[in-house]
């Protein structure tokens, strides 16, 4: 019997990389503006190398790129961008077709809902805020609330303990194989690997079942009850 369904935030519920290519692609235009003279798609790319060493949270972000091109901070260019950054973040930060109509559906056949995420704390919840989900889940677990990130087995057995469920109640639905899949399947979870937020060309998921519409869960949840 499923009792609840845990999800992985960014790029399972939300969008993340397009919100993040929308935001870094303003905030270069708004820093041109203000007078960067590095051509639009190599300070993309230099931002993004920055990301890829410091992790996609990275919050200085442009304190760095500023820094390691010129060697110091013109705080013109600076604001600008954040600014640039912040107007197009609002506007682009969506969540996948489906994501609310599935969700009021889980709830409404009086399953639990929780989030397990790697994201810091406050921009976990940030988001949720932002898309107007933070009153929807019973539990939210982020990178804080254990000090481990996925597949490590500590944030999803404190989303268990807190939803009071067993393991083999849950459905696990994420975007990342290696961290999501493995992580649930790990406790003895079910696994649904959502395929439409998959940035790694993953060929095997090794999940239970893969899903290309977040709205398939209605069926795996139907499915699993009958069984
Ligand atoms: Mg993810």
């Amino acid at each position: 019997m499923i009792k609840a369904v845990i999800f992985d935030l960014d790029n399972t519920l939300v969008d993340f990389m397009a919100m993040k290519d929308a935001a870094i692609e303003s905030a270069v235009l708004a820093m041109t503006d203000a007078g960067l003279k590095i051509p639009k798609q190599k300070a993309k790319e230099k931002i993004y190398k920055i990301y890829d060493e410091e992790g996609i949270e990275d919050q200085k972000v442009f304190d760095k790129f500023l820094t390691k091109e010129f060697g110091n901070i013109d705080y013109r260019i600076h604001a600008a961008g954040i600014i640039g950054y912040r107007r197009a973040r609002e506007a682009a930060l969506v969540l996948y077709p489906h994501v609310h109509l599935t969700l009021m559906e889980l709830v409404k056949r009086g399953l639990k809902l929780a989030v397990v995420s790697d994201a810091p704390r406050l921009q976990a919840w940030l988001r949720l805020c932002q898309l107007n989900l933070h009153h929807i889940f019973d539990v939210v677990i982020t990178y804080e609330d254990t000090n481990k990130r996925k597949p490590d087995p500590e944030p999803f057995k404190n989303a268990l303990q807190q939803l009071q469920i067993e393991a083999e109640e849950a459905i696990m639905v994420g975007d990342w194989a290696e961290r999501d899949i493995v992580g649930a399947k790990l406790i003895g979870m079910k696994t649904v690997f959502a395929r439409y937020g998959d940035r790694f060309d993953t060929v095997n998921s090794g999940a239970d079942y893969e899903i290309d519409d977040v709205i398939k869960i209605l069926d795996i949840v139907d499915e699993l009850s009958t069984k």
